[in-house]
């Protein structure tokens, strides 16, 4: 591991300031990624600006009934509050199906926010890669792609992204609090991480210097019906070959609304709009459930090793809203 200085803040001013006047500086949250990164050498930070101490870990309900995780809550506190077991079920289901229970004890929600891609490729610093070196290459489009993309992916970069927090928050709306040295601003969740195009090493849309403080959720009264699948190679402590995050509103088994959310299939978490806007009215049953499934995988591009992943998102997305519906 490269050396590094590292420098303990102790408010958000305080942090926002150090990381601007440090060169090559990262924020360091629970460092369950960004460490490994670093051991690695993927990442090669010269100062650490440690976060961890700001008061930055409340849950709490907003004046318009959403809920306000603080950037700093860890996944376990966050995934066991109340408040979201009652309210967000797919976002605590999302959370527990992740890593392990000593990694959710670590990892900080707004550290959830920028993991990187578990991409083979990536991870090896002894191989090409456009993410890692821009220019470079992308070992993968012709490699082993198992994992990989196959919905918004570009010739530079088929990676996907890795979080379960993401693709639930996705579904739910949900808003991301950012502060800079130009004050406060909010991100949509859905607008938060980008695809690749011709620039795969830039994932989000965060400026220089910025630090996520809270993630908002906003009141949704169906939220409460919600379901969280992941589909992985065990059962646990694995990343998602696909998975689905959904809230839906069925009245005298009608929908009302609905809102889903793919993960493992795109650079990003995959809001589902499209197929949100083709279940309303309909009747909940298996067959509209299958229509919405063939209308998210329309657009699918499979490579070598993926192909897979079209007919095991299908399913899960089937089972994803049949579950909801049978309550
Ligand atoms: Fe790198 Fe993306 Fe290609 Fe993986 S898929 S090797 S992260 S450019």
């Amino acid at each position: 591991m490269k050396a590094f200085d590292y420098t303990r803040s102790n408010s958000t001013e305080e942090a926002i300031s150090a990381i601007n006047s440090l060169n090559m500086a990262k924020y360091l949250g629970g460092g369950t990624n960004l460490i490994d990164l670093m051991k690695e050498g993927v990442e090669q930070p010269s100062n650490l600006v440690d976060v961890t101490r700001l008061s930055l870990a409340e849950i709490e309900e907003l004046p318009n009934g959403g809920v306000r995780i603080g950037a700093m809550a860890r996944n376990s506190d966050t995934a066991n509050h109340p408040l979201i077991r009652q309210r967000y079920p797919v976002l605590s289901q999302a959370f527990l199906s992740g890593a392990s229970p000593q990694l959710r004890n670590m990892a900080t929600v707004g550290g959830n926010l920028l993991q990187r891609t578990r991409c083979y490729y990536f991870v090896n610093t002894d191989l090409p890669c456009n993410k890692r070196e821009p220019g470079s290459g992308c070992p993968a489009i012709e490699g082993f792609n198992r994992i990989h993309a196959i919905l918004g992916a570009s010739e530079e970069c088929i990676a996907t992204h890795p979080s379960d927090m993401c693709v639930a928050l996705a579904a739910l709306d949900a808003t991301v609090r950012v502060r800079g040295t130009n004050g406060e601003r909010e991100i949509a969740l859905v607008d938060f991480h980008r695809l690749p195009g011709d620039t795969p090493q830039i994932e989000t849309e965060l400026q220089p210097g910025e630090l996520i403080t809270a993630i908002d959720l906003p009141p949704m009264d169906f939220a409460n019906k919600s379901y969280y699948l992941k589909v992985r190679d065990r059962n646990s402590y694995a990343f998602a070959l696909v998975s689905v995050a959904a809230a839906m509103d069925v009245r005298d088994n009608t929908i009302q609304q609905a809102r889903m959310a793919l993960g493992g299939v795109a650079h990003k978490p995959w809001r589902a709009f499209e197929a949100e806007e083709m279940l309303v009215g309909k009747p909940a049953t298996e067959e509209t459930f299958k229509q919405a499934a063939e209308t998210v995988l329309a657009g699918a591009k499979t490579y070598e090793h993926n192909a897979f992943k079209v007919e095991l998102g299908k399913r899960a997305i089937v089972k994803t809203l049949s579950t909801i519906a049978a309550g």
